[in-house]
């Protein structure tokens, strides 16, 4: 499942694809927009949402 987020300055539709929510985004703090190149900042929800996938997929080490 993809998940796609709208840019804060131009309103590109930005799509998500799954490993990368659950490689990057619950480390990263921005993305950048592919088509004005500003910075968007990731809602918290999917930061959230990644961190659950990345640990479902790597296994629970707390
Ligand atoms: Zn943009």
């Amino acid at each position: 499942m993809d998940y796609i987020m709208f840019c804060d300055h131009c309103g590109m539709p930005k799509p998500i694809v799954e490993h990368i929510m659950r490689e990057y985004f619950w480390i990263a703090h921005q993305v950048y927009c592919s088509n004005c190149e500003k910075p968007n900042q990731i809602p918290k929800y999917l930061q959230e949402l990644a961190l659950e996938m990345h640990k479902q997929h790597y296994g629970k080490n707390e």
